[in-house]
């Protein structure tokens, strides 16, 4: 069986190619597209593959992780189907990638000017849980209206004394859209700030693209007395002894006994090269 190159056919490619260079000239903006089925069921990252099929070439080197992992079923399967359907070199080396398709991490490895990463988004609309009305979203970002989510942030201050939101922490991008990261552990929202690399949003089920371009501000909300800050952790990776990476919990036995890994399985396999050599 052969296949279109990336599967998608040719004017499929072109809409969300328009699409995406419209989404990159209002960064932040929810722009609706074509979105086809595909050989996964919506919430598999649907939205991803069809903005990862719109941009490789022949010559693009494919990472794909899912929670900053290469080896999960979901990021083996899309690695698999993009090597089967267009042929492209893939890879789990940060580095070596000029394109990377992300589910709820992005990598610790600072990203480059000639990569891309692309999101794999299950709800575009950060309002949708305050306001489910569409149009009425709609008119609220016309008027760049974010008062909505501030006061849900107060409310969590007000019965946490903290800002409870761990995940999908809502940014303004550009100093204009209110714009949903994606379920990414806030911890990872410093480096959609001035970003040098191309972030792309795609949600499938919802038929939503969104974009920030390289070099974008991207303010994670917050308020002058409880400004944003990132997850930190007590432990250190029991594997590579980083410090810095975003840590997973894992339960290693019957008895419950616990330890701390880098959720980045490339961040964390490369420096344990490095102390070994
Ligand atoms: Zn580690």
């Amino acid at each position: 069986m052969t296949y279109n190159f990336a599967f998608l056919d040719e004017d499929t490619k072109r809409m969300l190619r328009r699409a995406l260079l419209k989404a990159v000239a209002i960064p932040g903006y929810q722009v609706p597209f074509g979105s086809r089925e595909m050989p996964l069921p919506y919430g598999w990252g649907t939205g991803g593959i069809q903005v990862t099929a719109a941009l490789l070439g022949p010559d693009d080197v494919l990472k794909v992780i899912d929670q900053g992992a290469d080896d999960t079923t979901n990021a083996v399967n899309i690695r698999r189907f993009f090597a089967r359907v267009a042929g492209v070199t893939t890879t789990e080396r940060t580095a070596e990638a000029t394109l990377i398709q992300t589910r709820h991490r992005i990598p610790e490895t600072s990203l480059r000017e000639d990569q891309i990463l692309v999101f794999q988004v299950p709800e575009p609309e950060p309002l949708r849980t305050l306001e489910p009305r569409e149009a009425e979203t709609r008119t609220l970002h016309a008027l760049a209206d974010y008062g909505l989510m501030h006061v849900k942030l107060y409310e969590d201050i007000a019965q946490y004394g903290h800002i409870a939101t761990s995940y999908d922490y809502p940014v303004l991008v550009d100093g204009r859209f209110l714009t949903s990261p994606s379920p990414i552990p806030k911890f990872d929202n410093p480096k959609l700030d001035h970003s040098p690399a191309l972030m792309l949003f795609g949600a499938g089920r919802e038929k939503r693209l969104y974009a920030i371009p390289p070099y974008t501000k991207v303010e994670s909300l917050a308020f002058e007395d409880h400004p944003f800050e990132i997850q930190r952790w007590e432990h250190q990776c029991e594997l590579c002894g980083s410090g810095e990476s975003y840590l997973d919990e894992v339960i290693v036995d019957d008895r419950g006994t616990r330890m701390f890994v880098c959720s980045d399985t490339d961040f964390c396999g490369q420096r344990r090269a490095e102390v070994q050599a």
